[in-house]
């Protein structure tokens, strides 16, 4: 199975990603190497990982002047990753640059921009002093990342259905805050099960502390999985 689950790998040392990872294999889910993991255990990981034959979404959320940024993106492209991503309130610039700086790739990793944080709601950005609503600015944030040349957005599943209407059908939406039903929604304001996600128009799933602190992990994976295909049988 080419499962569309990306597991979040938020652990802090390698003896945890190992325990996990052993248990894998690269078709039942790509994985995602964040800033506590990377912060830990740094590139020689994500390479061993790389090794190993999964794809590695490396989710750094680079924001910064358009020339560090891209510098970022051009090592980041270096360990072989197969997704990365910025923050499309970087601007337009920044988006650009960090595209044209994966551009000499032959296998270019995916780049994709963070529209608005899913553990953010409509009165934080209020107090951030944004004169949109959480929806206009996510739908804001996708268009420019799209017109900047990005393959996609990482957004939540709740906005997906806009987007999919809005933006080509190749530009990838990659959704976290995705929950079992009966899950606890720990910090994410704006969740969804794995079935509604991809009904939206989601083409990857962000899955975290659903699977990894899970009491099985394996069971919780599995079950994420057989939740997928049958959403997948049903939709063809
Ligand atoms: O544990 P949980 O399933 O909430 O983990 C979600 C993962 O997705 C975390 O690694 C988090 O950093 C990431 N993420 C997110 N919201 C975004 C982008 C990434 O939750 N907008």
């Amino acid at each position: 199975m080419n499962s569309p689950l990306i597991l979040a790998l938020d652990f802090s040392t390698e003896r945890e990603v190992w325990t996990l990872v052993d248990q894998l294999e690269p078709g039942v889910c790509r994985l995602k190497v964040g800033k506590e993991l990377f912060t830990a255990c740094g590139p020689s990981l994500v390479r061993a990982l790389g090794a190993r034959g999964f794809d590695i979404f490396l989710d750094l959320k680079y924001h910064d002047i358009p020339h560090t940024v891209s510098q970022a993106c051009r090592v980041a492209a270096d360990l072989g990753v197969w997704m990365m991503d910025v923050h499309a309130s970087g601007g337009r610039t920044m988006l650009e640059a960090a595209r044209k700086a994966l551009e000499p790739y032959p296998q270019r990793p995916l780049l994709i921009a963070i529209t608005i944080l899913t553990s953010l709601q409509d009165s934080d950005l209020v107090t951030l002093g944004f004169g949109c609503s959480l929806t206009e600015t996510v739908q804001r944030m996708a268009r420019l990342a799209e017109s900047s040349g990005l393959d996609g957005v990482v957004c939540s599943a709740q906005e997906a259905s806009l987007l999919r209407s809005q933006v080509a059908a190749s530009f990838s939406l990659v959704t976290p805050g995705i929950r079992l039903p009966d899950d606890d929604q720990g910090d994410q304001k704006r969740v969804v099960t794995p079935v509604t996600a991809l009904r939206a128009g989601s083409d990857y799933l962000v899955v975290g502390r659903s699977i990894t602190r899970s009491e099985d992990p394996m069971k919780a994976l599995a079950q994420f999985n057989s939740l997928i295909s049958g959403a997948r049988s049903t939709a063809v």
